[in-house]
């Protein structure tokens, strides 16, 4: 999973960034309004975090103009304004939750793991796939109710997999869904996961698309 986190205080910022990492998501930061609309632009994330109070161009009209040119990614506007009205123009501008700073990390990342489900129409906290679950919240994934050890990319490509079943990747998508800006992703990198993937959940689980990229395995 892929987040953008809008948001001009760094401190804030850190703390954001610190958690989702640790969560398994790749996150990208950007600090002000315009910087926003240019990462949004690229239509790369799963699910926006977004301040109200920005430089450059005001969070609202950010929001606004994301909706306006089809950008359905959710969004949770997370804003020190606690004014009743400005939840209000939020979420009629297209926000799908707010939380209002300052906010419980654990929280947040609950509400971060609703909306990704909510995104996939998955109604239950666990995904299940044939013999295997993976549970966001615990990090978790079983085999016939076994636990595997994934580490956190394995987890995170998983995880990519589960939610849309029916749905081939290609290695570039992947790649999106695992990095964010700046970190080092070799040409070969997905076929690497995919590898050590296998050899925890069993090869078949996993099936290679002849020149298109991965899927899981039908069931
Ligand atoms: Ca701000």
């Amino acid at each position: 999973m892929r987040l953008l986190l809008v948001e001009d205080d760094d401190m804030i910022a850190e703390t954001v960034l610190g958690a989702m990492r640790r969560s398994g998501y790749a996150i990208d930061w950007a600090e002000d309004g315009r910087a926003a609309e240019l990462s949004l632009g690229n239509g790369v994330y799963d699910l926006v975090l977004l301040d109200l109070g920005l430089p450059k161009k005001d969070g609202i009209d950010v929001l606004n103009a994301y909706r306006k040119s089809g950008g359905a990614a959710p969004v949770i506007i997370l804003t020190a304004r606690d004014a009743v009205d400005d939840r209000i123009r939020g979420l009629d501008a297209g926000a799908d939750d707010y939380l209002i700073k300052p906010f419980d990390l654990d929280e947040l990342a609950a509400r971060v793991r609703a909306l990704l489900r909510r995104r996939t129409g998955q109604k239950q906290p666990i995904y299940a796939h044939g013999e295997l679950t993976l549970d966001p919240a615990a990090h978790e994934v079983t085999k016939c109710g076994e636990v595997l050890p994934l580490v956190p990319r394995e987890f995170a490509l998983l995880q990519a997999l589960i939610e849309e079943p029916a749905r081939v990747f290609t290695k570039a998508e992947l790649e999106e869904k695992l990095y964010g800006w700046g970190e080092e992703v070799g040409s070969n990198t997905i076929e690497v996961h995919v590898h050590s993937l296998r050899r925890k959940i069993g090869a078949e689980q996993v099936v290679t698309v002849r020149g298109v990229g991965y899927r899981l395995k039908r069931c």
